[in-house]
């Protein structure tokens, strides 16, 4: 039987980022010249309520906007993939639907922050009621923020110098949702994971200095898609390979701060395997396989439950049932890695 394992190609990017054009501190060229210094392929700028960016190549980078969709209090969603501005609206149903008018896919952006940021944009939550396309699992700042404690100062100084220590797993609540909202559908609702990178700049202290600026942000919550063909030079037809991928769930989220080798997760038979976001059948050699590089503890979730867990460099475990599997890796009890699912029918 002919065999068809294909060559792969990876491509790291950050997607949740915002500029001058709403509360960031950088433009375009100081934020893709920071991707280019992160070592990243790709970024999706995305400000509250605003889509004028000029997309483009800059510096090596793909610069792709999107808009984070934020009415006056709760459910900021990231629309991907629209033409033109949308409007917020205190009913969200109404942004959701135009993202999908659009040809667009939003994804419920810091579902389960709780919070409240003290900017001119205080999200937070998002209704559990409402279906979005998809979830970001895992947003640093939000995760930054809701381990801060400001009422001591050391712990606040703590805080801000060893910022990364605070980071932990994607929430363990956006995780439940995602998988329920996975459970109710048969097509992969897709996860992202999201930096909210702003770089804020104190001027209030003696001496300025940016808080979280772009490219040490740009380290740690990455999205890697994995794609049948390399990027193309062309920004457009690679525009379309980005967000296709983001689209279709071939994206693993992973915290370059914890681990900076990118693992292999896939599903396989005799025949052919399959990465995230896409379909295998089941046969009596079906396989799932997970190299990490180091020592981790390697996570199989089947259908929202955990199904099989394992302490080491590599995985590989044959696969009796029909589902969604997805993997997680953590190292050291921090959250490394998180795949999209991969159907098994
Ligand atoms: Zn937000
Ligand atoms: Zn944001």
């Amino acid at each position: 039987m002919e065999s068809c394992k294909l060559k792969n190609f990876k491509y790291q990017g950050v997607i949740h980022i915002h500029s001058l054009k709403s509360d960031g501190s950088g433009d375009i060229e100081t934020i893709s010249k920071a991707a280019q210094k992160a070592g990243l392929s790709w970024i999706i700028i995305t400000d509250h309520n605003h889509f004028d960016t000029k997309e483009g190549i800059y510096n090596g980078i793909y610069v792709i906007k999107g808009e984070e969709i934020s009415p006056k209090s709760e459910n900021h969603y990231i629309a991907l993939g629209i033409n033109k501005q949308i409007e917020p609206n205190e009913n969200p149903q109404i942004y959701i639907d135009n993202v999908r008018k659009q040809n667009g896919i939003g994804f419920a952006a810091h579902p389960d922050e709780f919070t409240r940021r003290k900017n001119n944009y205080p999200p937070i939550n998002w209704n559990k009621d409402l279906i979005p396309d998809g979830v970001e699992i895992w947003n640093w700042f939000s995760c930054w923020g809701d381990k801060l404690n400001s009422k001591n100062i050391f712990t606040l100084a703590f805080s801000y110098l060893f910022k990364h220590r605070l980071i932990s797993k994607a929430p363990q609540k956006s995780l439940q949702w995602w998988d329920e909202l996975n459970s109710k559908k048969q097509a992969i609702i897709p996860a992202i994971g999201g930096v909210d990178a702003h770089a804020l700049k104190v001027k209030k202290c003696f001496l300025p200095f940016t808080i979280f600026p772009y490219k040490s942000m740009f380290k740690t919550i990455n999205n890697v898609i994995t794609l049948k063909e390399p990027l193309s030079e062309n920004f457009e037809i690679a525009k379309e390979q980005i967000l296709n991928a983001i689209r279709s769930g071939n994206n693993t989220i992973i915290n370059r701060h914890i681990h900076n080798k990118i693992p292999n997760i896939e599903i396989g038979n005799s025949i052919k395997s399959a990465h995230s976001g896409e379909i295998l059948n089941l046969d009596k050699t079906t396989y799932l396989k997970v190299e990490v590089n180091k020592k981790a503890l390697i996570k199989v979730i089947l259908d929202g439950r955990e199904l099989y867990e394992c302490v080491a460099k590599k995985c590989n475990l044959l696969l009796t049932q029909i589902g969604k599997y997805r993997v997680e890796i953590l190292i050291n009890n921090k959250g490394f890695a998180y795949s999209n699912p991969i159907v098994v029918i």
